[in-house]
């Protein structure tokens, strides 16, 4: 619940710089490794909007690839969870260099 309700006061916020008075479309981006559940999140963000400017507004998840730095193969390789081995090597030593993203990418607003 948490999430949509951050992703609500984000929208309220930006509402009072942009001069916007109604959301219809949000487009959030999200990492495996962010640890969202999208149905929950979807179902969380219907029940949060209720009654505020983003009502009835659609959410668009635009899931975004997990990626890991390998120090044994020196590259990098794609992950889909944060502990994930080496799909090259099947190291455990991988630095996690992109997937926790958690961002509003885009806004439809009137
Ligand atoms: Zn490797």
């Amino acid at each position: 619940m948490s999430i949509a309700e951050g992703i609500v006061q984000t929208l309220e916020e930006q509402a009072l710089v942009q001069g916007y008075s109604r959301v219809k479309r949000v487009w959030l981006e999200i990492g495996p490794l962010a640890a969202v559940e999208q149905e929950s999140l979807r179902f969380c963000f219907d029940a949060v909007t209720r009654g505020t400017l983003a009502e009835q507004a659609q959410l668009e998840i635009i899931e975004l690839p997990g990626e890991a730095w390998c120090l044994a193969c020196a590259a990098t390789v794609p992950i889909t969870q944060r502990y994930d081995s080496c799909s090259r090597c099947g190291s455990y030593q991988l630095q996690v260099t992109r997937g926790d993203e958690l961002r509003i990418k885009e806004l439809e607003v009137e």
